[in-house]
């Protein structure tokens, strides 16, 4: 970041690129939150329907824009032309995921229960409903700068549920930030959203100031575990402490029982490195732990000597990757028994993958279990799976937990998956984690240091719950409650009356 603004680099040059982008002063700040939480007064209020068409438009306008969009984000992060359209097609695409989500209606918990003076204790005419919260600010993460960034799954959820969204840009991609915002506002006007329902804020020091803002009702995170627990903590430590959803470190446990890793070998082989190494590593669902068989290890190291690494997102992102698994190469635990390509030039890196007996891992667990966020993978040797099953539970948290098996290993696959449940989010049945599709089940999130909050997503239809919060209507007239809640279900939506689901 320059002294005048924050700047993008090239990571195939390490070379500035395009104008540096003026960093939000202290005073800034606070006219975009405040024009944000004002808007919200009107954006909330509007039917969910409207609300819906709104970020069908702001899809649209992205698609329309996508050739200048790319072009910027490939050149601040080097992820390549292909992922980079796969990526905002995703974007847009969560975009109108939650448009269906408002029109089904099912997100917002009606619930009604009728009147009932003969009960103990009685029950008056009680009805609930998930309001949205106020201004949500959100930090855009580096590794994806459309699907998890200024317009991406925090935003696209927050704006769904009725809330206004502030955005503090990630300094890895100021350029792409800036055009994004740009198409995002434009959008928002031509389909008539009230002016500051969306703003953007650019360097560090504004994302201080938007977490301790006192219009900011939430806040939604995307990065680091050491950058998610300090703002945690900022926002736990405000007067009035706010809810604070990071999406942090992640080490994905991969399993290879015994009989896949025998019928399958080069296939298990291919599709870990392969998973391991897209994108350099740089996802938060990358494999780094496989659980394997003695014999599968020379076949994955084959497959990672293959494979090539690249440009990693920033130079901070790089130095980190080359410090530690330089110090993990060092230290007696562990054997590096693969080192893939290494392009010339920028902030590039090699794939590399360790090995360590099962034994060993697990009397090291806290330093074999960091997350080296990049393209580095350990396989931890197993023979037993008794020992197996005794060591996954005690992994920290994570997003995914994956188990390759044959049909004759269902009853072990079994036994593994309740393992890995109690760490992961989401377990994966002989497939690899990375790749996280955006539907009604998806969860991606799970225990700490996963993320600050194991009850909620960041990804799919129910992540819009991190901003509603609810509220129940007592002994309230008809034409006094919210359309959700009225006795004739003007909108059609599903709701819960006396206990039961239906479209009453
Ligand atoms: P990062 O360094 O934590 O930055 C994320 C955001 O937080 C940036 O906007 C950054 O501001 C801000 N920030 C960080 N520390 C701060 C502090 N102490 N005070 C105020 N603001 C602070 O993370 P990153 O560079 O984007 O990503 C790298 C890491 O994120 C990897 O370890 C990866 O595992 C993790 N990650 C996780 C997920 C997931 O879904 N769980 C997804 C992507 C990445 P500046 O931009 O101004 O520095």
């Amino acid at each position: 970041m320059s002294e005048q603004g924050v700047q993008g680099y090239n990571p195939r040059t390490g070379q500035p690129i395009g104008a540096a982008v003026a960093k939000t002063s202290d005073s800034e700040v606070d006219r975009v939150v405040t024009a944000a939480a004002s808007a919200f007064e009107d954006w909330s209020a509007r039917p969910a329907a409207e609300r819906a068409t709104v970020l069908d438009a702001v899809a649209d306008a992205l698609d329309a824009e996508s050739e200048l969009l790319v072009a910027t984000a490939d050149g601040e992060t080097a992820l390549g032309l292909p992922r980079l359209n796969v990526e905002l097609k995703r974007t847009t695409n969560q975009l109108r995921l939650f448009g269906e989500v408002l029109r089904e209606g099912s997100y917002v918990e009606a619930t009604i229960d009728s009147p009932n003076p003969d009960i103990i204790p009685p029950r008056p005419n009680l009805r609930r409903v998930l309001r949205p919260l106020g201004t949500v600010g959100v930090f855009s993460a580096s590794n994806f700068p459309f699907a998890f960034s200024v317009a991406g799954g925090d935003t696209a959820s927050a704006l769904a549920a009725g809330n206004a969204v502030v955005v503090k840009a990630h300094s890895a991609h100021p350029g792409t930030s800036r055009e994004t915002a740009r198409v995002v506002t434009a959008a928002l006007a031509a389909a008539g959203a009230p002016e500051g329902v969306f703003g953007i804020v650019y360097g560090t020091r504004s994302g201080v100031a938007l977490v301790q803002h006192p219009l900011v009702r939430a806040v939604g995170f995307t990065g680091s575990t050491g950058g998610g627990r300090a703002l945690f903590d900022l926002a736990q430590g405000r007067p009035d402490p706010i809810p604070f959803y990071g999406e942090l470190g992640s080490v994905n446990p991969a399993v290879v029982l015994p009989d896949a890793a025998a019928t399958r070998a080069d296939e298990l082989a291919a599709g870990f490195a392969q998973s391991l190494t897209m994108g350099v590593g740089q996802f938060c669902t990358n494999p780094g732990l496989l659980f394997a068989p003695a014999s599968l290890v020379d076949g994955v190291a084959a497959a990672v000597t293959a494979s090539s690494g690249g440009a990693m997102l920033n130079e901070r992102m790089c130095d980190s990757y080359q410090g530690s698994t330089e110090s993990l190469a060092a230290d007696d635990l562990v054997t590096l028994v693969a080192t893939g390509d290494k392009p010339a030039d920028g902030w590039s890196v090699a794939p590399q993958l360790f090995t360590v007996p099962i034994e060993v891992f697990a009397e090291n667990l806290e330093k074999l279990t960091e997350e080296h966020f990049g393209p580095a993978g350990i396989v931890i040797t197993y023979s037993d799976p008794s020992r197996l099953l005794a060591v996954l539970p005690k992994l920290p948290g994570t997003l995914t937990g994956t188990v390759h098996a044959t049909d004759a290993e269902h009853e072990l696959a079994g036994q593994v998956a309740e393992a890995l449940r109690r760490i992961a989010g989401r377990l994966i049945y002989n497939a690899w984690p990375t790749g996280v599709a955006v539907a009604w089940s998806q969860h991606h999130g799970g225990p700490w240091p996963s993320t600050t909050n194991p009850l909620h997503t960041s990804v799919g239809a129910t992540s819009i719950r991190r901003w509603i919060a609810p509220v129940s209507y007592q002994s309230w007239p008809d034409e006094l409650l919210p359309p959700e809640l009225k006795d004739a279900n003007p909108l059609g939506i599903p709701r819960r009356l006396d206990g039961v689901l239906g479209t009453h």
